[in-house]
């Protein structure tokens, strides 16, 4: 009769709570959310202004008194009042979407691995102050192998590389639990910033961060590409101060962004390195797989698989993978309860 009742009137919610974008997904109803991870705030007042995409509209366009902050940025919780805004702001859209709140959800949230107990603890407290009446953890990479379906569960190894906005996340896992791994601060931001640098030093131009991420995505790969590429930019005149057009190539953005790219692939290397040589051989004949955006950045699953030797597989749409995986163990609690994070309490209802 409980469960019954429990079922009826609230909802289990997967989030993936990232530095560039948060998702949540309800059973029964696929992806509700799926909005930047930003949020403005009026620094006169302190109350937040907008989340999400709103916010994501105001950033580089805000007036001096109005911020755009993303409180994950690094990965690590940089404004804890943010984020708890920003989660009971997306929890209660989930909310209105489905319908039921009589009672308040149960929810999984992916959280940026390497995060301290203190901001693990404003995540749970945030859950429960958006009205959840349980709150689980669980760490990224292990969410989104699940999400992509590898078996984290069996006695065999299992390794993923996720590429998001702030942080780099890599995991090898086996028998429900992370092996090894690295968190590094190298991602997509960074990818951003090597492009506004580069084009600062090369052309004497300033340009934006969502410029920047547009470059990104349009001409920028790891490896050298069958048909050269090039793309039209505006940006600002460093000596002029006026506005100018200049043509860049893929050439240009593989020289910018090189030097990070090659840093994840070092890492990577060296989580393979610090892996128990059982469970090496297991990734060496199964392979890893990539998640994330940064999956997408053309021609990286060919570098890593000509560095490393292993079979690189991207993740069947990268960017959801997280919150499908903290669905599933929703939908399988008993069966995952030792992937996520300790220290869950439920609320009586
Ligand atoms: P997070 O989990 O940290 O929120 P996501 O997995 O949502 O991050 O990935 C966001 C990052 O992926 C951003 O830096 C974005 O620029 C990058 N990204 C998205 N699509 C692409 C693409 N096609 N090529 C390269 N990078 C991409
Ligand atoms: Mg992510």
């Amino acid at each position: 009769m409980l469960d019954w009742f429990k079922k009826k009137f609230s909802d289990d919610m997967g989030i993936d709570l990232g530095t560039a974008n948060t998702l949540v997904y309800v059973k029964g109803k696929g992806i509700v959310v799926n909005e930047p991870s930003v949020v403005a705030i009026n620094q006169k007042t302190g109350q937040v202004v907008a989340v999400g995409k709103d916010a994501y509209k105001m950033v580089g366009r805000t007036p001096g008194h109005v911020v755009a902050v993303k409180p994950l940025v690094d990965g690590v919780i940089s404004n804890f009042e943010a984020t708890e805004e920003m989660l009971a702001h997306f929890i209660r859209l989930a909310m209105d979407v489905s319908g039921k709140k009589l009672l308040g959800p149960r929810v999984v949230v992916g959280i940026p691995s390497g995060i301290t107990n203190v901001e693990k603890r404003a995540v749970r407290d945030a859950a429960r102050n958006a009205g959840a009446r349980e709150a689980h953890l669980i760490e990224e990479p292990m969410a989104g192998a699940i999400g992509t379906k590898l078996p984290v569960n069996d006695a065999v190894g299992s390794m993923v590389v996720d590429i998001g906005g702030g942080t780099t996340d890599i995991a090898v896992i086996s028998l429900g639990g992370i092996v090894s791994s690295k968190n590094l601060r190298i991602a997509g931001n960074k990818l951003n910033d090597d492009i506004i640098n580069y084009i600062r030093e090369e052309f004497k131009i300033l340009i934006g961060e969502k410029t920047a991420e547009n470059i990104k995505i349009a001409i920028g790969s790891a490896t050298e590409l069958d048909e050269p590429l090039e793309m039209k930019i505006r940006g600002r005149d460093l000596v002029t101060g006026l506005p100018r057009e200049i043509n860049i190539t893929d050439a240009d953005i593989r020289e910018a962004t090189g030097p990070s790219l090659a840093a994840v692939v070092e890492s990577v290397k060296e989580v393979l390195e610090n892996t128990p040589p059982e469970v090496v051989a297991d990734v060496m004949h199964r392979g890893l797989v990539l998640l994330g955006g940064g999956a997408l950045i053309t021609n990286f699953a060919k570098l890593l698989e000509e560095e490393l030797k292993v079979p690189v597989y991207i993740a069947e749409d990268p960017l959801t993978c997280v919150v499908r995986g903290a669905g599933f163990v929703l939908e399988d609690l008993a069966n995952f309860s030792s992937v996520l994070v300790e220290g869950d309490d439920e609320l009586p209802i």
